[in-house]
């Protein structure tokens, strides 16, 4: 039962192919969890859809003794580093990110001893060995939060985004703050320019800047620079983003973060058009996790994501930091 890619983004699979992935998901006591940039097929077929933060407490707290965890590679770490006695399978380990792999542990170290004493706050994007040299990891909804609990005397080191970064250090007027030149290779597709024709070939329509990823951190850092009007400009998690959309009577609304996202959007809200800002704004690795490779995994038990108990324990504390300081949705 192996289903046919057809076009990027859309895949033909068998009628029978989510009844069969839930009963072998069901014979291995797993929870299937699916990241908001999935392709639609998996969306539908996973027990729980959301951002990386949120699905990691879901795993956490599931009952099932494995977890499925369809997104990327960081992704299925943090939810091994918060269930380490579970296991935890992602259907393609190659699925990585470009913007975790923009700093390594040695860099960070080298970074670290240019500084000492700063604190260290990751983006929740990074790897297990990053997050086990971090003393605070964030979110894009709590990173402004996050920084503005490090004492102004200690100096900070923030990575790996440097968009959340310059909008971390713009809010907060923090001079102290280092910031690692990392960024998603999405975001190019999701520019200033872009945003500003979108905005005004849609005069009608609101522009919501959804700053789920590292691909919708330049939108974030962009609107706050004046590139596109103010008042058509929101910056909202899912939840949010539906409520408001639905305050302001808007038909239209164009939504800056990767396409997958608008699957939930027009799920939750069809009456509503949701249109991406670009709709090349897709990340290749969150599609790797194809039908047929979800199917691979629930039947195999591939690829069963391992971290070294040492750093996980180290990286759970930073983790658990950044839970503490609270996410209020809508972070990567
Ligand atoms: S959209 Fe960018 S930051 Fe998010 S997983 Fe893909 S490569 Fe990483």
């Amino acid at each position: 039962m192996v289903p046919t890619l057809t076009a990027p983004g859309s895949t033909a699979v068998d009628p029978g192919w989510a009844d069969e992935v839930r009963a072998l998901a069901r014979r291995r006591d797993a929870v299937l969890l699916a990241h908001n940039y999935q392709l639609p097929e998996i969306q539908d077929v996973a027990d729980h859809v959301g951002d990386s933060l949120a699905l990691s407490r879901i795993a956490a707290e599931a009952d099932a003794s494995t977890i499925v965890f369809c997104g990327v590679h960081f992704m299925a770490e943090t939810a091994k580093i918060l269930s380490p006695g579970k296991t935890v399978l992602i259907p393609d380990a190659r699925a990585g990110c470009s913007l975790a792999d923009s700093i390594t542990a040695d860099q960070l170290r080298e970074w670290k001893a240019e500084h000492p004493g700063a604190a260290v706050v990751s983006y929740v994007n990074t790897t297990a060995a990053v997050k086990a040299e971090t003393d605070v990891c964030c979110t894009s909804s709590n990173a402004v939060e996050v920084v503005a609990s490090i004492p102004r005397e200690r100096e900070v080191l923030f990575l790996p985004d440097q968009f959340l970064g310059a909008h971390v250090r713009r809010v907060l007027d923090r001079e102290d703050m280092h910031v690692w030149a990392g960024e998603c290779h999405v975001h190019a597709g999701i520019n200033g320019r872009q945003l500003a024709d979108q905005a005004r070939a849609h005069p009608e329509a609101d522009l919501f800047v959804h700053p789920e990823c590292g691909c919708a951190t330049s939108a974030l850092y962009l609107a706050g620079t004046g590139a596109v009007p103010e008042e058509q400009v929101k910056i909202l998690s899912t939840g949010g983003m539906i409520e408001a959309a639905r305050a302001t009577g808007a038909k239209e609304v164009l939504v800056a973060t990767e396409v997958g996202m608008l699957h939930q959007l027009r799920r939750a809200a069809p009456e509503i058009d949701f249109r991406a800002v670009n709709e090349r704004a897709s990340c290749t690795y969150m599609k790797m996790i194809t039908p047929e490779a979800l199917l691979r995994s629930v039947r195999d038990g591939t690829d069963e994501v391992h971290v070294d108990p040492e750093l996980a324990a180290r990286g759970r504390v930073a983790v658990q930091r950044m839970i503490e300081i609270g996410s209020s949705g809508g972070g990567e």
